[in-house]
C-alpha cells in the first residue's frame, strides 16, 4: 500500500455550468400552496386532519414519502390511534396517496403559476451559459400539466425529472446527479441545486453539490405572493427569520428571495470557484 500524501488536485471549473431547480416553491406556485393543500384534504378524509405546519415539515419529499412521514409522526398516529382504535397500515397509506393523487391532479396545475420573474432570471442563467435541469417531488403525471402551463408562460428546462423516475427521492442526492449525467456536466462544484425545502436543500449536499435555499416564494414562508405582501413588516420578518434557519440548518450555502435573485447568487458561486472554493 502507499498513501499519497499529496495527491494531484483534479481540475474543477471555474464557472457554474448547471442549475438543477426545484418545482413547487422555486420556479411555479408561489408559496407552494398546491401540495399542502392537497394533503390537508387527503388527510382531512381519512378521519385526522392535519395542521399545515405539520404538513408542510417533510415537504421535498416523493408524495409517498411525504406522507408515509406524516402517518408516522407521533402525534398525528397518537391522533390516528384515537380516531380509528388502531395504528395507521400500509393500505391506509395506499388509500390516503390516490385519495392525494385525485385531489392534486385536479388542482395543481390551476395553483402553479410560473413565480414573477422567473422567466427572465432563466433567460439571464442561459445567456451565461448554463444549463437549465430539474427535479420534483410530483409524480410525472402531476408534474405534466405543470410544465405545459409553464411552458405557455416562458418557462421549459433543459431535464425534467419526476419522484417515479428516480427512488429514493430528496433528500437522496440521486435525482441531481442524473440531472448532472443527462445534462453532461461532469463535476459537481460546476452544479447549483435550488429548492425552498429542508430536504431539497439536504439533497444538494449530499450531491455535493452548491445548495441555494429560496425563502420568501417557498414552502418554510408558505404564503402565497399577496398574503406576503400585506402581512404587517414585523410578522413577515419573523417567518423569514424562522425560514432561512430552517433552511441554513439543512445546509444551504446561499438563501435567495426568490428565483429572481439566482444570476446574481450564481455569479457570486463563480467568483467563489475562481477563488479557488468548493462546494
Ligand atoms: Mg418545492
Amino acid at each position: 500500500m502507499l498513501e499519497v500524501e499529496n495527491p494531484v488536485p483534479i481540475s474543477h471549473a471555474k464557472e457554474i455550468q448547471a442549475v438543477v431547480l426545484d418545482w413547487a416553491g422555486t420556479v411555479v406556485d408561489f408559496g407552494s400552496r398546491a401540495p399542502v393543500m392537497a394533503v390537508l384534504t387527503a388527510f382531512e378524509q381519512a378521519g385526522v386532519p392535519v395542521s399545515e405546519k405539520e404538513a408542510r415539515q417533510p415537504m421535498g419529499r416523493a408524495k409517498r414519502d411525504h406522507l408515509n412521514a406524516l402517518l408516522t409522526n407521533p402525534s398525528i398516529a397518537g391522533r390516528w390511534q384515537t380516531q380509528h382504535g388502531r395504528p395507521s397500515t400500509e393500505q391506509d397509506l395506499d388509500e390516503i396517496y390516490a385519495y392525494f393523487l385525485a385531489v392534486q391532479a385536479e388542482s395543481v396545475a390551476e395553483c402553479s403559476p410560473v413565480i414573477p420573474g422567473c422567466v427572465d432570471a432563466i433567460a439571464e442563467c442561459r445567456a451565461m451559459g448554463i444549463k437549465i435541469g430539474s427535479s420534483t417531488g410530483y409524480t410525472h403525471d402531476l408534474l405534466a400539466p405543470v410544465a405545459k402551463r409553464a411552458e405557455s408562460e416562458g418557462f421549459k428546462p433543459d431535464v425534467m425529472l419526476s419522484a417515479d423516475d428516480i427512488s429514493p427521492g430528496r433528500p437522496a442526492p440521486w435525482l441531481i446527479y442524473e440531472n448532472a449525467r443527462r445534462l453532461g456536466v461532469q463535476q459537481m462544484s460546476a452544479i447549483v441545486k435550488v429548492d425552498d425545502t429542508q430536504a431539497g436543500v439536504s439533497a444538494g449536499r449530499n450531491a455535493g453539490v452548491w445548495s441555494i435555499g429560496v425563502v420568501d416564494s417557498g414552502n418554510e414562508v408558505g404564503l402565497s405572493e399577496s398574503d406576503l405582501a400585506t402581512l404587517p413588516k414585523s410578522e413577515k420578518i419573523r417567518l423569514q427569520q424562522k425560514a432561512s434557519l430552517r433552511l441554513i440548518n439543512a445546509g444551504a450555502h446561499i438563501l435567495i428571495d426568490s428565483i429572481v435573485e439566482l444570476p446574481a447568487a450564481v455569479k457570486l458561486i463563480n467568483s467563489k470557484l475562481q477563488a479557488g472554493c468548493l462546494p
